[in-house]
């Protein structure tokens, strides 16, 4: 107890500041007893002028006296005066003292709860010097933590809810098929493959999308044409395209600069937004590819006359497992972390990636920039 008293700022403080007032009055005490009696008798010596013979000798001896009664009502005076100071000084300094102390307490409070997980916890901000601005940068912290705690505990409920639907089928289907219920047919055997599949699909997109979260994607960076990437995408996406009697177009416009990128990694972001497009585009609509060079590098963009997204969802639409219809988006085969990793990506690169419609019915566009070569 009294080592940690010893070590406590409090006491430290404390002791510093009497060290000050100590120093200070020892200081005070020797100047004053060096200066006090010769500055006096050169006083009394101008009052008293100069003297001869026998009245001399009385005003020596009187000026002896004054000088000895100056001297201790003095050092009286002055020990009086630093009782006095020192007392003062001492409550200025435990004021002081406590007006730092106590902030940087609560802190040392708060971040022991937060370790504890207790998210939730906040320190008050008083004042605007370093101390609040401390505070302040500590809740802000606190914020940080709360809300990564929460995704993380939303997360593992958004994964288990994924996992629980196509498990659920597979096991109705093989309980059917172990009971006799459910007839061996390939068509029995192809939705549980179906299922199978869209399983595997979620782990793959879950880890890629931990890993371009956690920014350990190791970038293949060189400079590419848009043009390129586009035409990839497109070659691996075509079929599909053709399958639900969906127009796909892209022209390319001239003096496209190249763009630094991960060629992969690009044709993946495009192979989700075109994946989408094709998802939530009806038949007979048509999803149009543009490339363009701005101020803000090379912007892609695909846009679709599909089933478009009212003006609410659009803010969220990258987020994991946000879907304006699960219903809808499940059936049609979404893992629904497809564009929480398109953008992943392209902030890999750099670039910004956003979705604009006008509305319900309207169409969508999602668009996203990389930095050109240089
Ligand atoms: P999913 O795998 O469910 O498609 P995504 O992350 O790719 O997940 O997309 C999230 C949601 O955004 C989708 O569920 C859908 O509601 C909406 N969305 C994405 N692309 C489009 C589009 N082209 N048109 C309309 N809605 C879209």
């Amino acid at each position: 107890m009294l080592v940690r008293l010893h070590r406590s700022l409090r006491t430290r403080l404390l002791l510093a500041h009497l060290a000050v007032i100590a120093v200070g009055v020892v200081t005070l005490f020797l100047a004053t007893l060096a200066l006090g009696p010769t500055l006096f008798d050169r006083v009394m010596g101008h009052m008293m002028g100069p003297g001869d013979g026998m009245m001399g000798g009385m005003m020596g001896g009187m000026q002896q006296t004054t000088t000895q009664a100056f001297q201790t009502a003095m050092l009286q005076a002055l020990g009086f005066s630093t009782a006095a100071a020192a007392v003062a000084a001492l409550a200025v300094s435990i004021l002081v003292s406590a007006r730092i102390v106590t902030p940087l307490q609560r802190l040392l409070a708060a971040s022991r709860r937060i370790a504890a997980g207790q998210y939730a916890e906040r320190v008050p901000v008083e004042g605007q010097d370093e101390l609040a601005a401390l505070a302040a940068q500590f809740n802000t912290m606190a914020e940080e933590l709360e809300t990564a705690e929460r995704r993380r505990v939303a997360l593992i409920g958004d994964v288990a809810h994924e996992l629980r639907t196509p498990l659920a089928t597979i096991e109705g289907y093989t309980e059917g098929l172990l009971d006799g219920v459910v007839a061996p047919t390939t068509e029995t055997w192809a939705l549980v493959h179906d299922e199978v599949r869209r399983l595997r699909r979620l782990v793959q997109d879950l880890q890629d999308l931990s890993r371009a979260e956690a920014h350990q994607l190791s970038l293949h960076w060189q400079p590419v044409a848009p043009g390129d990437l586009v035409e990839q995408a497109m070659g691996r996406m075509g079929s599909q395209f053709a399958d639900q009697g969906i127009h796909l177009t892209y022209t390319p416009a001239p003096h496209l600069p190249l763009v630094q990128a991960d060629p992969d990694r690009v044709i993946q972001v495009l192979i989700n937004l075109l994946g989408n497009a094709v998802r939530y585009t009806p038949a007979g609509g048509t999803v149009r590819v543009e490339v363009e060079a701005g101020l803000a590098g090379v912007t892609f963009r695909v846009a679709d006359t599909g089933i478009g997204i009212a003006p609410e969802h659009l803010p969220h639409l990258f987020e994991r497992f946000y879907r304006v219809d699960r219903a809808r988006a499940r059936a049609l085969g979404g893992s629904g972390v497809g564009l929480t990793i398109a953008k992943a990506l392209v902030e890999a690169h750099g670039g910004r990636i956003w979705a604009t419609s006008a509305g319900l019915g309207q169409g969508a566009t999602f668009a996203f920039t990389l930095p050109v070569a240089t």
